[in-house]
């Protein structure tokens, strides 16, 4: 492992714009569970239960909805990024990183030292709701104190149209700005590095293939295999948080000559 984490962090060195590409699976060490590993958030609950259809067309759908998402929530509430967050931050703060694409929705990217605006968060964010309806903001702890006291689906006070976090679900429309500055920054970098996640999500799965048409170089840094494995240059099937913690510093020592 150490002369593939080398290579990669020399890959780092020569490249001139590296995008890095993270899923769940880079806050598992954080104890946020992921969605497809065992014990994950889809050995409880069923994803269809989930479709944005379903969460517009029921009252049942959306309360379901509430629970799911409220169990997820809390655990991000409490999390703190964990040492590949932080590395992910460092690497940004050497000046060799262009930005991360991010399928999570727990801001521990931002919390970990990485700047917002270098963070593209393809599939929304976990910690504010709004209105789908009439658009207006609310803040997500005010929202979950009501379901505590409610015990049902949250409305909006100005319109009644329902509440949902800023989330991405099954089958809702990806945030456009976001999804075509991910295929822009994809298409023209050099090296893409995939963190801790399936790669079986679309449209966020096709951004390593369009990476690696577009010439890049392709590493997936990922606990099992993905899709995308027999197109890569290098694979390693490692924990995220000490692969990172080996490959800052292999970089860091690099740039110190
Ligand atoms: P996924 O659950 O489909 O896959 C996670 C992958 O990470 C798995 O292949 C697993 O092998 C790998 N993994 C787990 N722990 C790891 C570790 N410590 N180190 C390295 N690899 C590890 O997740 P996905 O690909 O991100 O796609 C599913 C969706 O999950 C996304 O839309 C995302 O929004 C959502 N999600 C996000 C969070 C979060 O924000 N933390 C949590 C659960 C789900």
């Amino acid at each position: 492992m150490d002369k593939q984490i080398e290579r990669i962090a020399q890959w780092i060195a020569e490249a001139k714009t590296v995008v890095i590409f993270t899923g769940a699976g880079l806050s598992t060490e954080s104890g946020i569970p992921d969605f497809r590993s065992p014990g994950g958030v889809w050995d409880k609950y069923n994803p269809e239960d989930f479709y944005f259809d379903n969460f517009i067309a029921s009252e049942i759908s959306r309360w379901k909805y509430w629970q799911m998402a409220t169990e997820m929530y809390e655990p991000m509430k409490k999390a703190q990024p964990n040492a590949a967050h932080i590395a992910i931050a460092e690497l940004e703060k050497m000046g060799k990183l262009d930005c991360v694409i991010t399928q999570n929705i727990d801001n521990l990217h931002v919390r970990a030292g990485s700047s917002p605006e270098r963070v593209i968060e393809l599939h929304g964010t976990a910690m504010s709701v709004s209105c789908l309806n009439c658009g207006k903001k609310f803040n997500r702890e005010k929202v979950q104190e009501r379901l505590k006291e409610e015990r049902q689906a949250p409305y909006c006070d100005v319109c009644g149209g329902p509440l949902k976090p800023e989330t991405i679900s099954f089958g809702q429309a990806m945030p456009v700005k976001e999804t075509q500055e991910a295929y822009e920054r994809s298409s023209a970098c050099d090296l893409f590095i995939v963190i801790g996640s399936s790669l079986v999500v679309q449209p966020a799965a096709s951004m390593p293939v369009t990476a690696k048409r577009n010439g890049a170089r392709l590493v997936i840094i990922n606990r099992d295999s993905t899709p995308c494995d027999t197109m890569a240059d290098m694979v390693l099937h490692d924990q995220a948080g000490p692969t990172m913690t080996a490959l800052l510093n292999c970089v860091k020592r690099i740039a110190a000559g």
